[in-house]
């Protein structure tokens, strides 16, 4: 394995030659340990109705500018079907954060309906921040089966520096210990390029990711977004290609997690056209189409720049098909596509409860 120095090595490196011999050394990886395919979630996006007030989000609950706006459940159900039609096994449904029991119910009224309308086919990932253990069972008990909760970064003082005095960075670490106890797939995550951050942090990240025995990762570039107080801080950052640094990460990521599934995320998209298969070709094995109605899309910009901000499900498939096609790799129609590393984690407790 390597040591912590070796990855700083590595996360330190700009030399054209040895990034290609680190992306290819991942892409043997995913290669050997979880396959040339590539899966599907769908992505709802269903309201961007936020108590949180992050620094870097453009959606947070300070930044008055932006129209609010929550789905209909029958506009959630029918995009869920659309999915299922399109052959993509899995979704999430990711909001802004809330905990008020109207929510919590609904939540889980929503995951009901869908399991109902697709015949329990769909395989669910819900993305709605902190919440109680009763909250995570509840929704678990509805149907969903994956969680994704980034940490945002793994360095505590970070953490607070980039968010207000009442959001906690253990409590968020709680959750993810919540989420497995509950029986979820887990994922998290960080973003890459913060201000502040440092390459030492970066290490860190993997190193969690690691020692909690993930399931997922979802990480990307941070961008910013100028309705937010966190803009303009760039003299703070590591002063690299965001692109780079993340594709850097993605690749280590799969070195030292071989069995994880990894998502090349939109924001990767949003920096370059090619962004995600840059993604797929570092070790990624995951991509989250956008399915959220057109309409709505506009409203729901963590950053600024958000990729196919006009462009509906249908036209989002087809162009992320040639893309896929384009770098030789397949796509999982109509499998669920689950984290192997999973199954490993939760043989022993015979916690595991196998989909496709
Ligand atoms: N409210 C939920 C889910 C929506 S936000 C939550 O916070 O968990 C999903 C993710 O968007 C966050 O975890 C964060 O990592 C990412 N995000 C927010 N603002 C961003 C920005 N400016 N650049 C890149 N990613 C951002
Ligand atoms: Fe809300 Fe999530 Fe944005 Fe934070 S990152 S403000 S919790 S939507």
């Amino acid at each position: 394995m390597m040591d912590g120095q070796e990855i700083l090595t590595r996360l330190r490196a700009t030399d054209p030659q040895a990034l290609d011999h680190l992306y290819r050394q991942a892409y043997e990886v995913k290669r050997q340990h979880v396959g040339t395919s590539v899966y599907f979630r769908g992505i709802i996006e269903f309201s961007n109705i936020c108590l949180k007030n992050c620094l870097y989000c453009g959606i947070r609950s300070g930044n008055d500018q932006v129209q609010r706006y929550q789905m209909t459940d029958d506009e959630i159900i029918e995009t869920a079907r659309l999915a299922h039609r399109m052959g993509y096994a899995s979704i999430v449904l990711q909001s802004g954060e809330r905990q008020d029991p109207v929510f919590v119910d609904h939540v889980e009224t929503i995951l009901k309906k869908i399991h109902r309308a697709c015949n329990g086919e769909l395989g669910i990932t819900l993305s709605l921040g902190e919440q109680s253990q009763e909250t995570y069972e509840r929704w678990f008990t509805a149907g969903a089966r994956r969680y994704l909760l980034r940490i945002e970064t793994s360095n505590k003082e970070l953490y607070q520096r980039l968010h207000p005095q009442d959001h906690d960075h253990d409590r968020r670490l709680e959750c993810l210990e919540l989420l497995k106890t509950a029986g979820y797939q887990v994922g998290t995550g960080v973003m890459i390029r913060l201000p502040f951050q440092t390459y030492e942090d970066l290490r860190d990240d993997l190193f969690f990711f690691k020692a909690h025995d993930i399931d997922m990762i979802g990480m990307g570039p941070y961008i910013e977004h100028d309705q937010t107080p966190l803009a303009g801080n760039t003299d703070y950052m590591i002063q690299e290609d965001p692109l780079e640094m993340s594709l850097k990460m993605i690749a280590l990521a799969r070195i030292l997690m071989k069995d994880i599934n990894i998502a090349s995320t939109t924001a990767l998209q949003a920096l370059s056209p090619n962004g995600r298969e840059l993604g797929l070709m570092a070790g990624a094995n995951i991509i989250m189409p956008n399915m959220t109605p057109v309409k709505y899309r506009n409203n729901y910009r963590l950053y600024e720049n958000k990729p196919c901000l006009d462009e509906n499900a249908e036209m989002c498939r087809d162009c992320l098909a040639r893309r896929i096609k384009s770098i030789g790799e397949a796509i999982g129609y109509h499998q669920w596509g689950d984290s192997p590393h999973f199954y490993k984690r939760t043989a022993s407790t015979g916690d595991g409860r196998k989909h496709d």
